[in-house]
């Protein structure tokens, strides 16, 4: 019986869950996410030391954005964080909510505050079940530079110069100097910072190996030169530490036996031919934002990918990890439930991402006491559970009681699918 065994798994000890930040939004996966931490999470950790920060645009507004300085401070105080989803008001919802200002998206400032080197997207798979990729599929997306930093100005007729000004005190030099003659015109400036491409690097790699699938490598360098660089440090890092590892795993067999480079555009495409999957992407900042959407069509829905900001900490130690469903706060469901119809929200992106923030955050404090028992069996705990989690939720699928996006009209709700893991859960 259920209600039994859920009192009886209340009633046992909790697991005193190690810090982790946890920064909350709004609308429905605000909803759907305290409704999944009541009944999956906390009958079995005890969250009191968790950390919570409400970037609501309310509370952003209150603060004058100053709980978003906090948040990512404690982010980098402790390194690892869970993120719902925010809304980035529009100048509609900056009157609508009566703000003072429309507040950024505040990604930027996480991925600067935490030194951003990637921004990780995996496609989630549940045996049994047909999604739109049959294996695995990895993307490494550079978390900083590029068009997001961009400078620029609207102005007619004239010259734009581009000057560098080395900070070692040589001569400044024109990068880039050119005649505007239309009347009408918008120029751009950006960079691509590259120092943490072999950080990159690594990360990618390991993680194509890891997940036993074929890398390659994405920009658009034959018509945009700039982007050479990113390529050649790439290979090099593959060359000198990966290469004989992927060649003994059979890895390059698709590709010749070396790391293959593909032009963005034909990444697009290969994506939509390649549905067996097996494969992992590195790319730049903007290709990585367009080809990771895409990749979350094809595989049926953004609840089925992934999504986890890597960065480092400041003395460049510790590895911080912000983990985050890669959709929105799913504005439609909400308008449905605030006017009393069903809704039917995926939560396999958001708990993915709970479990991920958990995880890193068991993972640090391991490193940390190495040889505490206590700290070995959380850590033990921590991992058998997210284990056990998966199994309730991805039955729950098999079974044909998933959500709408997946089992179509005759899908579970938000609340029964929902119950129904946690009955699976704690039976
Ligand atoms: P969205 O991802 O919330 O929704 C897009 C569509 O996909 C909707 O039809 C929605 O119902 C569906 N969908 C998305 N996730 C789903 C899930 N898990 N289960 C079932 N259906 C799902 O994007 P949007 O509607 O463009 O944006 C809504 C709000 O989210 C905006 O205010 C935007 O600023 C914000 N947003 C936040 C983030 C973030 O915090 N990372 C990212 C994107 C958008």
């Amino acid at each position: 019986a259920s209600s039994s065994s859920t009192n009886n798994s209340a009633a046992k000890t909790k697991i005193k869950a190690p810090p982790m930040v946890y920064i909350s939004g709004e609308e429905m996966t605000h909803y759907a996410t305290q409704l999944l931490l009541q009944h999956w999470i906390e009958p079995h950790f005890d969250t009191t030391s968790w950390e919570k920060y409400d970037l609501s645009c309310k509370s952003r507004d209150d603060t004058n954005d100053q709980v978003l300085a906090d948040a990512v401070s404690a982010g980098k105080r402790i390194g690892a964080i869970f993120k719902e989803p925010t809304i980035t008001p529009s100048a509609i919802q900056v009157q609508e909510m009566g703000l003072k200002k429309a507040w950024g998206s505040p990604n930027g400032a996480m991925r600067r505050g935490w030194n951003g080197i990637t921004i990780s997207r995996d496609t989630i798979h549940i045996e049994g079940v047909e999604l739109g990729y049959k294996n695995r599929v990895l993307f490494e997306r550079h978390a900083v530079g590029g068009e997001y930093g961009a400078g620029w100005k609207d102005v007619g007729e004239g010259t734009l110069l581009t000057t560098y000004i080395p900070s070692d005190g040589s001569a400044p030099f024109v990068v880039d100097k050119r005649d505007l003659t239309d009347k009408h015109n918008v120029c751009v400036v950006y960079h691509n910072p590259y120092d943490n491409i072999r950080d990159l690097a690594h990360i990618f790699f390991t993680r194509c190996l890891e997940h036993k699938v074929t890398p390659y490598i994405v920009t658009k360098k034959t018509v945009f030169k700039w982007q050479e660089g990113f390529w050649t440090t790439m290979k090099k890092v593959f060359d000198e530490t990966y290469k004989d590892d992927f060649l003994k795993a059979g890895l390059l067999d698709r590709s010749g036996g070396e790391l293959m480079h593909l032009i963005s555009d034909a990444a697009t495409m290969q994506l939509v031919r390649w549905t067996d999957g097996g494969f992992g992407m590195a790319a730049h900042n903007y290709d990585g934002d367009m080809l990771t959407d895409e990749i979350a069509q094809i595989h049926r829905s953004p609840g089925f990918i992934t999504s986890n900001l890597v960065g480092r900490s400041d003395d460049g130690k510790t590895l911080i990890k912000e983990f985050e469903a890669s959709h929105g706060t799913v504005t439609d469901l909400w308008n449905d439930h605030l006017a009393g119809k069903e809704t039917s929200l995926n939560p396999l992106g958001l708990v993915e991402a709970l479990l991920g923030a958990m995880m890193h955050a068991a993972d640090l404090k391991l490193a940390s006491k190495p040889n505490d028992k206590a700290v070995q069996d959380m850590h033990a705990y921590t991992d058998n559970f997210a284990t056990t989690l998966r199994q309730a939720l991805h039955n729950t699928f098999r079974y044909g009681q998933g959500t709408r996006d997946m089992c179509g009209p005759t899908g579970f709700t938000t609340e029964d699918f929902i119950a129904k893991v946690a009955w699976r859960l704690n039976r």
